[in-house]
């Protein structure tokens, strides 16, 4: 007996989730554009541009600045694996499950991990990473996570990047929710590793994990003693193929390439300084909108990620039921919480294409509409008007 398949035609829906989140059809597009091969003096001019393109958007001049195949945790493990020698201390910060993922990988590298916590929707203090440095004694690198996608916490890096350099670590940041929707620095700040994805914020099909090394790092790499455990993620043979000689490494996934190209070029349109706007106001408004609701969010004013709303589900009203409400009547996703959050917390992306007004407005109306049929009676009207506000003054 044989199945009959149809031909795949996956309904539409309006991606509010912590990612992946709407692409524009530019992105599609370029991505169903003709194959190259991985040599093509055509792709080889691909893959400058894509690389110059991300240097902008890091706001970097890192010559190692290019994208890794796989998703954003292929940049994590890129990142850790390529710095860390077995007996390096790392301080690592955790305050989210992305930071317990960073910690989890630490310590496969082999590190003598040495954690700096904070309470879950909550940032890290900069005093905590001096102490735990100034215990550790000679630590290799210090990681955090910019945009804590499980808390909708925005970290402050400045300070921090400046203690680690003072202790004379590597400052690696995990950049996945924040490149291309909130401000980071690599250069000015004193970032020396950083990685992202390119289904949150860059706006883009899942697939790549652009990632950039500065000078610092590129030496640490260069002294190791021990060769890095990863073949696939090795970066000294990465970087001979992205770089002059174009040696053959591993088949580049061409069509995701194409696709980044061309959400960077979108970006790059737009301008940061209008994107980062843009990802503010219309956080501001859906945080307005859902406060006149009564509803809180988990991260306290000043530490609020534009890009990652992180609201919590008032008690009585079950999570499971409203977010298969938004999918069932609106086609709209919405994420749950993870970890300590599962069942307290909604994650509501506003990145990229998604962070766009009228997803605003009508995503609080629609979670108003699912939350009433579980008998919670919020003043809609107020809503609306509180979120229209921010847009018009
Ligand atoms: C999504 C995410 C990751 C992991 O990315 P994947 O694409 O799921 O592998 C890592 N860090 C943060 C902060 C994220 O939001």
């Amino acid at each position: 007996m044989s199945k009959e398949y149809g031909q795949l035609n996956p309904g539409y829906r309006l991606l509010l989730g912590p990612g992946p989140v709407e692409t524009s059809p530019r992105v599609l597009r370029a991505m169903s554009s003709n194959m190259l091969g991985h040599l093509d003096p055509q792709f080889l001019e691909i893959m400058n541009e894509t690389m110059e393109l991300l240097r902008l958007v890091f706001q970097t001049k890192n010559q190692l600045t290019l994208p890794m195949s796989g998703t954003g945790s292929a940049g994590m493990e890129t990142v850790m694996v390529n710095l860390i020698e077995p007996g390096d201390k790392a301080v690592v910060c955790v305050k989210g499950v992305f930071g317990q993922r960073m910690r989890d990988i630490a310590g496969r590298c082999g590190a003598e991990v040495i954690s700096v916590e904070a309470p879950w929707g909550r940032a890290i203090e900069p005093a905590q990473v001096k102490e735990a440095l100034e215990k550790a004694g000679g630590a290799k690198l210090v990681t955090i996570v910019h945009a804590e996608t499980s808390t909708g916490v925005q970290q402050p890096l400045q300070e921090i990047a400046e203690i680690a350099k003072e202790y004379g670590a590597l400052f690696v940041v995990d950049a996945v929710t924040s490149l291309g929707g909130v401000e980071l620095k690599t250069d000015e700040w004193g970032i020396d590793a950083c990685y992202s994805g390119t289904q949150k914020a860059l706006s883009c099909p899942p697939g790549l994990s652009p990632v950039t090394l500065g000078e610092r790092a590129m030496e640490a790499i260069s002294n190791r003693k021990t060769k890095v455990q990863s073949w696939y993620l090795d970066l000294s043979m990465i970087q001979n193929y992205w770089g002059k000689e174009r040696f053959y490494h591993h088949t580049a996934p061409i069509n995701m390439i194409y696709g980044l190209r061309e959400a960077l070029m979108i970006v790059k349109e737009e301008g940061l300084e209008a994107r980062f706007e843009r990802h503010r106001e219309n956080s501001k408004a859906f945080i307005r909108g859902v406060e006149a609701m009564g509803l809180e969010m988990i991260a306290p004013e000043g530490f609020r990620l534009p890009t990652l709303n992180a609201v919590k589900i008032p008690d009585g009203v079950d999570d499971l039921k409203v977010r298969s409400f938004l999918l069932g009547k609106y086609g709209i996703e919405i994420g749950g919480g993870l970890g300590e959050f599962k069942g307290k917390a909604w994650r509501v992306g506003l990145m990229g294409e998604s962070s766009k007004r009228n997803n605003v407005i009508l995503l609080i109306a629609a979670l108003a509409d699912a939350m009433s049929q579980q008998g919670y009676k919020a003043d809609l009207g107020a809503a609306i008007e509180a979120a229209l506000e921010v847009y018009n003054g």
